[in-house]
């Protein structure tokens, strides 16, 4: 594997076929899904291994327990965000590489070498390997519910926000910046921004996910937008992709108010609006009480990850939150 990104990166209808050549390199697969992929698409999984699969459902994965198989070569990760994660997780445990084969275009995770865990209500990230091979079959990911897809659209717009604050952060706070990451991330945003297409976005995706990976860090692409979305996760439990987009007009006008923003506020709510990602409160299903205690804690992630966030930067207090909450018709 290379140290930055996959070596092998298949995104096709059909791609899934590929996976009968790589595994001719291995005998005893572990794979990691879910039961619904399973049932779906378990037997040809199977046929395409060449080989006996073990099966591990991701829900019922424990990261504190040992992993139940023995003499495994290999880990496949076969389903959504959650079965990824957790093939991520056995993968660095066992010290074997693992191959990604996402059935939904939700987040930039599908590629990228950190895990998004769970504890006690709250998710935080941890850094695994990433992994040897992404096969993205669009044949199987255009069958993923719609609201996955648009998840998938919003943990890319919302590269608008963290993007610009990065280059703020290392500007005004010194923070580690990576022009060449930079371009990276940009040019899959500008990608999606010009084109709806599903194999466009899954290689934003995979783009997203090398970039975080040669940068060694989430910096580029999760800035106070995400520190948002991680607010939420104690009280909602909507997509991380749908959480991000809510709130990055928010903080990509505040963006523009201090001169980094790229992408008006508003062509951002339009992109928003015209896919059907929620823009407001109440599709949300959240108030404003509750959206202003989360950027609150928000902003407190912020500090405690030593990322320097745009609200800290222009001193934003709650009146003014709350006055830009309503104006941007939240
Ligand atoms: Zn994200």
């Amino acid at each position: 594997m290379s140290c930055h990104g996959p070596s092998i990166t298949i995104v096709s209808e059909g791609a899934l076929e590929e996976l009968r050549t790589i595994m001719k390199d291995y005998a005893r697969p572990l794979c990691v899904s879910d039961e619904v992929i399973k049932s779906e698409y378990g037997d040809l999984l199977e046929s395409l291994t060449g080989s006996s699969c073990e099966w591990t459902m991701a829900t019922s994965y424990s990261n504190s327990e040992p992993v139940g198989v023995q003499n495994i070569d290999i880990v496949i990760g076969f389903g959504g965000g959650t079965s990824l994660d957790v093939a991520k997780l056995i993968a660095r445990k066992t010290g074997i590489d693992w191959i990604s084969i996402p059935t939904a275009a939700s987040h930039d995770g599908i590629a990228s070498e950190v895990a998004s865990v769970s504890h006690n209500g709250y998710r935080y990230s941890e850094k695994c390997k990433g992994p040897l091979a992404v096969i993205a079959d669009t044949r199987i990911i255009s069958k993923a519910p719609e609201l996955l897809k648009l998840a998938g659209f919003g943990d890319i717009i919302c590269k608008t926000s963290s993007l610009a604050e990065w280059k703020l952060a290392h500007e005004e706070h010194g923070e580690p910046f990576d022009e060449d990451v930079y371009a990276i991330v940009e040019e899959a945003l500008n990608s999606v921004l010009e084109s709806d297409d599903l194999e466009t976005l899954i290689r934003a995706e995979i783009e997203a996910g090398r970039a975080m990976s040669i940068f060694g860090s989430s910096r580029p692409c999760s800035g106070t937008e995400h520190a948002i979305s991680h607010a939420m996760d104690r009280s909602t439990s909507s997509l991380h992709g749908l959480q991000v987009a809510f709130a990055t007009p928010l903080c990509l006008s505040f963006l523009d108010d201090a001169g980094y923003a790229r992408h008006s506020t508003a062509a951002i709510q339009e992109f928003m609006r015209e896919k059907g990602i929620p823009t407001t409160l109440a599709k949300m299903n959240t108030t404003k009480s509750t959206f202003l205690e989360d950027i609150d804690h928000a902003v407190k992630i912020m500090d405690k990850r030593d990322r320097y966030s745009v609200l800290k930067h222009l001193s934003i207090g709650r009146a003014e939150l709350s006055s830009r909450i309503r104006e941007l018709g939240y």
